[in-house]
């Protein structure tokens, strides 16, 4: 399926319409909802290692802060685009509410491919950039984090970039800027892997409820980065095979099963699971057709419209990506009876445990993984519930329930608070 005709920004728009009429939300708060309420587009100059200039083209969507400061991810993706930076921006809003995180939604990214540049150009877009945003983010106003394409060392350099231009004395305070750094800098331990975690503490939940053995079962993967690669190997620990795995490089399968850790360890040394010495190369086709247990995407939005829809031969699928599904291919998967748990729900792990980095940041302190897990297991258990127990009593599927919950959140702010002035 290209990516090019899906336009994810109307598709979340349609959603939030839809969910508006389950929850019978107030017209104004829709219409408030529909649109973000700050965009943000900058352009800055990077001199590159060769000697030459290259200008750049940056985006930031504040969507809501209704129930707390813009929060969400920073992309590096050629594929980038003011929509899909919208679109990415409201899905923060909505998982933010459905988490009972104190956050309201934002995104960024830069139109780009990070792979064609050195880390001494990558560090100069990112500082650039983060210079570009200026006081358009800070830790009680927007906090970005990693997305597709950007990681825990790019973090790092925005929050040194923040934290040296604010003055000596309030540098300090400042290191809650961005989340999803790495521990010695003041990230979190459990952050890298939360995203995946979560993806996997929805499909343990659906499994008990359904009381389905993972024992024995079969996954495949696309996106082998962050959420694809954490996801894989902690799920694998429940017994389950993964059988197919791609990337933008390619597909491969392996009906005995890959050894997630080690195709995890190729990928973070070669950037791909392209050359990997295991399974079979397949085409991108016969990818969605292998027959398995669960799906999870984990790559980029668009990517299961209708052909994909009909080829899929899974259960589930557990949207570890934001909107890889069309509307349309989810009306095909939701008559064949495909269990689809929405991004919404089951990628909200990643913010999440940037929420508990941001208040260790606020209040000195590190916690130890085992508190950091044992919290994000209590947030994700109680909203899979909260989602589930909404699409049954009100029989609507598992995505219009995860938009429905964090809507009627939004909706009890708006009702106290009301309009300023
Ligand atoms: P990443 O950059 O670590 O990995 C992205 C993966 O997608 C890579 O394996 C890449 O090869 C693959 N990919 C890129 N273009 C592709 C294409 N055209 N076809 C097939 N595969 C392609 O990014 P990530 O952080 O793992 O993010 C993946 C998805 O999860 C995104 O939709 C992102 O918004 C979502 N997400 C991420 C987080 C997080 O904490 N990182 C949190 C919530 C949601």
């Amino acid at each position: 399926m290209s990516n090019e005709k899906y336009e994810f920004f109307k598709v979340i728009q349609e959603y939030l319409n839809r969910a508006s009429k389950v929850v019978q939300l107030d017209p104004a708060v829709e219409l408030m909802l529909s649109q973000p309420k700050n965009e943000l587009i900058v352009h800055f100059p990077v001199r590159m290692d060769s000697g030459e200039v290259k200008l750049f083209k940056g985006y930031r969507i504040q969507h809501s802060n209704i129930l707390g400061p813009f929060k969400g991810g920073i992309r590096y993706h050629e594929s980038v685009t003011l929509d899909d930076v919208k679109a990415l921006a409201s899905m923060m809003t909505w998982k933010s509410a459905l988490m009972r995180l104190p956050y309201g939604g934002a995104k960024g990214g830069i139109k780009f491919n990070p792979r064609n540049h050195s880390n001494g150009e990558l560090q100069r877009i990112t500082r650039r950039f983060t210079h570009a945003l200026g006081s358009n983010i800070g830790p009680d106003y927007d906090i970005p984090a990693p997305d597709v394409g950007t990681t825990g060392q790019m973090m790092a350099w925005m929050m040194d970039m923040y934290m040296n231009t604010v003055g000596h004395t309030n540098k300090q305070a400042n290191r809650g800027v961005v989340t999803g750094k790495p521990v010695a800098s003041g990230g979190t331990l459990g952050r890298e892997k939360a995203t995946g975690q979560g993806v996997v503490h929805c499909i343990l939940e659906w499994a008990r409820e359904h009381r389905f053995n993972l024992e024995g079962s079969t996954y495949i993967v696309q996106g082998y980065g962050n959420v694809g690669s954490h996801a894989s190997t902690i799920l694998g620990r429940y017994g389950a095979s993964l059988t197919a795995v791609g990337d933008h490089s390619g597909y491969l399968r392996s009906p005995e099963g890959f050894n997630r850790h080690k195709l995890a360890e190729w990928v973070k040394t070669h950037g791909s699971v392209a050359g990997y010495p295991a399974g079979q190369a397949i085409t991108r086709e016969e990818f969605f057709a292998t027959k398995c247990d669960i799906f999870i995407p984990a790559a980029l939005e668009g990517q299961i419209g209708v052909a994909e829809a009909n080829a899929l031969d899974c259960r589930m699928i557990v949207e570890g990506a934001n909107g890889p599904t069309t509307p349309e291919g989810e009306r095909i998967l939701l008559d064949r009876g495909v269990v689809i748990i929405p991004d919404v729900l089951a990628n909200s792990g990643g913010v999440t445990v940037s929420y508990y980095e941001w208040v260790q940041n606020k209040r000195s302190e590190s916690w130890d993984l085992e508190e950091v897990d044992n919290k994000l297991e209590i947030a994700m258990k109680r909203a899979y519930k909260e989602v589930s127990d909404f699409s049954r009593a009100r029989d609507v599927d598992l995505r219009m329930a995860a938009y429905s919950v964090g809507l009627e959140r939004l909706q009890s702010a708006y009702r106290e608070r009301d309009i300023f002035p």
